[in-house]
């Protein structure tokens, strides 16, 4: 096909895009922050995604933008579609991935679940929602949060005050007492088709996604369908082009809640590189340049992912590899080809197959050969 998507951002995610781009046919072109950024093989240019000049350049050269972050300021994407580029997905859309108070104000329009929350500008709002809410509640910032970063477990306005030096409005919300995490993973084209994977549970350790198990045990029937509702209604209702992962709380009453949204390709759908008839790299590449969507039926029953975080500090990363493919032939290994730091995530790695605890012994003892 001759058309070329051009994604803004260099981490692993527009590395993933880079081998599905392969086999469609379709050329890719990364405007990263570095030249040796994880998507390094397709950069075609280096520069500030916050700069204009520099995403305009950038985007002259592509039939279609999309995103490896949502860190692009919403001036600039405004711009960039006033000036007839086509952004996938659009500014209307990533508006509510960037921004956690106006996220929540727009699914509680949609009449979708979220925990109990409130936008708070002074210390007496905070200390009035804790106390209704038993003592405790999560703060959140409404911007620049990931992996866990702007969100804070409060007992008070004492626990809040430095962030009101940089945010005129906080998002605090009750702290749920949920049973696991889950995510719902569905893709949309501007042509309004849609498809979803099964609903998968993520383990988070140190608010970092750790595991992801395909599909979340005992969810069959209610949970994977209300899962599936709520996705389809968000996606649908906020015009979401591309890939769109719904995190979601499942609580001990029956009740499922959105966490966040992600409008891209997300670390809860990595096993579908492995584990699914289209991976939600090829998905979202098909998406955004509105092309029919594949069939996402899984290859195994099960599919275990274990993301490598941190990797060894003692600049052994490489060197593990191959001990690793010997020690579990059967697992699939993804490197992103970075600089390990501790909690940094560096790689994960996928096993599939009909008996849960073999497939994740085997994806815990994969990851486990870069302790
Ligand atoms: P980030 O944008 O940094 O990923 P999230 O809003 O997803 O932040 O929160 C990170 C983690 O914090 C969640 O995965 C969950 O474990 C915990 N968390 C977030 N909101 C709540 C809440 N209202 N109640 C309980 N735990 C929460």
């Amino acid at each position: 096909m001759d058309v070329r998507v051009g994604v803004i951002g260099g981490g692993q995610l527009a590395r993933m895009m880079i081998p599905a781009a392969v086999e469609l046919g379709i050329d890719i072109a990364v405007l990263g922050e570095a030249d040796d950024v994880s998507a390094r093989q397709a950069v075609t240019q280096v520069g500030d995604y916050r700069d204009l000049d520099t995403v305009l350049a950038f985007a002259a050269t592509v039939d279609v933008v999309t995103f490896d972050h949502e860190h692009v300021p919403q001036p600039l994407l405004r711009e960039l579609e006033a000036r007839g580029v086509a952004v996938r997905p659009g500014a209307d859309a990533l508006l509510y991935a960037q921004d956690k108070l106006l996220m929540r104000e727009r699914l509680t329009a949609l009449g979708l679940p979220v925990p109990d929350w409130q936008r708070v500008t002074t210390a007496e709002q905070i200390d009035r929602f804790v106390a209704d809410h038993g003592g405790r509640a999560v703060l959140k910032t409404p911007r620049g949060g990931y992996d866990g970063k702007g969100v804070r477990i409060v007992h008070g306005s004492a626990d809040a005050q430095d962030w009101f030096d940089d945010f005129d409005a906080l998002l605090i919300e009750e702290a749920v007492d949920f049973t696991r995490e889950l995510a719902q993973l569905v893709a949309r084209n501007p042509s309004g088709e849609t498809v979803l994977w099964p609903v998968v549970e993520t383990v988070q350790q140190n608010g970092v996604c750790a595991e992801v198990i395909a599909p979340a045990p005992r969810s069959a029937g209610r949970v994977s369908d209300v899962a599936a509702e709520i996705a389809l209604a968000v996606a649908g209702g906020l015009g979401v082009t591309g890939v769109l992962a719904v995190e979601l709380f499942e609580t001990a009453d029956g009740r499922v809640l959105v966490n966040e949204l992600a409008m891209r390709p997300h670390n809860s759908g990595h096993w579908t590189i492995d584990g699914s008839t289209t991976s939600q790299f090829e998905q979202h590449l098909r998406a955004v340049l509105d092309l029919p969507l594949g069939l996402t039926g899984s290859r195994d029953a099960w599919s275990v992912m274990v993301n490598i975080l941190g990797g060894p500090q003692d600049g052994t990363l490489p060197d593990r590899y191959p001990a690793a493919f010997a020690a579990q032939p059967g697992v699939k290994f993804h490197s992103y080809g970075k600089t390990p730091r501790p909690g940094r995530k560096v790689g994960h790695v996928t096993a599939g197959g009909d008996d849960l605890d073999d497939v994740a012994y085997r994806a815990r003892a994969a990851a486990a050969q870069f302790d």
